[in-house]
């Protein structure tokens, strides 16, 4: 069987003109002898609303209801498709995850994807049938529904690529496909036209949320080709594929950045083997994530500053965590909800000295002041004030001929 796997993206089935032009493009692969498995996500904007509700009934709110509700946008979404498909002509019907099963472990909220059961699916296609899965959700050994975190469509669509042996995986979206940077920010973004997984990865996990980091991580161990592409233009999208398909003279593939980013500062804490450690156990174990981090090097050897990032939603958790521990002292705690990361990314910094230069210089000649620096082997990330941001990408975007 020739398979392809179409996802389709909130935005792409965010009206009902859209949805229609959704099947119009299901019908166009049909046509050229392919069997289709559909991945849709939520109408736009219903997943978030749905978010809200369940903060409103509670800041606690049980996790394996809110996988029940959340998961809820995907299951309309899917009958619309499946029901403009049938008004065609075409037989068609929607699948949720528990349906097939689509079979998870881990927690609620951001459960994986172990196994899906292929026995319903193929006999489906055989009969003719196109299938239209509900994304971002599944089934686990409780017989709970669960879900894969947001943006969890990607990663169904890419594990359903791989359970089925796909000859594509394509993931329709609302932008011509991964841009240099996001073009929401910065209008002269351009497309990519081929991006090895490994950047794509550190993009996605880095800020440019066109695709779910863990998706990347999965088609990248799998290797599994992605097309991304637009649903509104017919024009070639991006290509993500392992680094070896790759010729590129660029130094630098992408710029990403974060919105919503918390620097914390512990001032005047004793300088002593441990330290460290006794900070972050209790936000590990609490599931709050850290990540840049700098320590200064003490003047008088007795005392230090301690800086790290997390994402602004834990700021309340972790000052509580931060206060209630005793195994730390310190003089005073500094929180600034203002900050962002900036990074680029691009496997041609292995290869070319001199890149933590130019950004640092790009970014000091329009007075941008670093708070943090983290680098990697493919990609450098700096912290800056959140109202720098736009200026930052302008500027880097520039500096690295990424408007070319
Ligand atoms: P979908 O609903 O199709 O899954 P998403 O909203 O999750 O779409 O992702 C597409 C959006 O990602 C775009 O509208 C764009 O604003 C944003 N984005 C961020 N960074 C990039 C990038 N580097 N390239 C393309 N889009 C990006
Ligand atoms: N609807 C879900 C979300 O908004 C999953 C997805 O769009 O991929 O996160
Ligand atoms: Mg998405």
């Amino acid at each position: 069987m020739k398979i392809v796997v179409l996802k389709f993206g909130g935005t792409s089935v965010g009206t009902i003109k859209r949805i229609k032009k959704v099947a119009k493009i299901i019908v166009s692969y049909v046509k050229k002898k392919y069997k289709v498995i559909v991945v849709s996500s939520a109408m736009s904007g219903i997943t978030n609303e749905l978010v809200k509700k369940s903060q409103r009934i509670s800041d606690t709110f049980n996790p394996s209801e809110y996988d029940v509700l959340v998961s809820s946008g995907e299951q309309a979404a899917c009958a619309l498709i499946a029901g403009r498909l049938n008004h065609i002509g075409y037989k068609s019907r929607s699948w949720m995850g528990w349906q097939i099963p689509i079979l998870t472990e881990g927690d609620h909220k951001v459960s994986k994807i172990n196994q899906i059961k292929k026995n319903k699916i193929k006999s489906y296609l055989k009969s003719g049938g196109i299938p239209i899965v509900a994304g971002f959700q599944g089934i686990n050994l409780s017989q709970r529904i669960t879900t894969l975190g947001r943006g969890g469509s990607d990663l169904t669509a890419i594990i359903i690529a791989k359970f089925f042996a796909a000859q594509k995986c394509v993931i329709y979206t609302d932008v011509e496909g991964v841009m240099t940077t996001d073009p929401r920010i910065y209008k002269k973004a351009k497309k990519i036209k081929i991006i090895s997984y490994e950047e794509m990865l550190e993009m996605a996990s880095l800020g440019s949320k066109v695709m779910q980091s863990n998706s990347i991580q999965d088609a990248r161990l799998n290797r599994i080709n992605i097309d991304v592409k637009s649903s509104f233009v017919k024009k070639n999208g991006t290509l993500i594929t392992k680094r070896k398909n790759i010729v590129n003279n660029k130094i630098i593939t992408g710029i990403s950045s974060t919105k919503n980013d918390a620097k914390v500062t512990l001032v005047g804490v004793k300088d002593k083997p441990g330290i460290a450690a006794s900070i972050f156990k209790p936000l590990s174990k609490n599931y709050i994530n850290v990540d840049m981090v700098v320590q200064n090097i003490s003047a008088d050897g007795n005392e230090t500053d301690l800086t790290f990032t997390i994402k602004s939603e834990d700021v309340k958790k972790t000052k509580k965590l931060l206060k209630q521990n005793r195994k730390i002292k310190f003089k005073n705690l500094i929180i600034d909800k203002g900050v962002s990361k900036v990074s680029i990314i691009g496997v041609g910094m292995i290869t070319t000295p001199g890149v933590t230069y130019r950004m640092f210089q790009a970014l000091s000649k329009r007075n941008i002041n670093i708070l943090v620096i983290s680098t990697s082997e493919i990609k450098i990330s700096v912290l800056i004030s959140k109202k720098h941001v736009v200026k930052a990408i302008s500027a880097l975007h520039k500096e690295f001929k990424l408007d070319k």
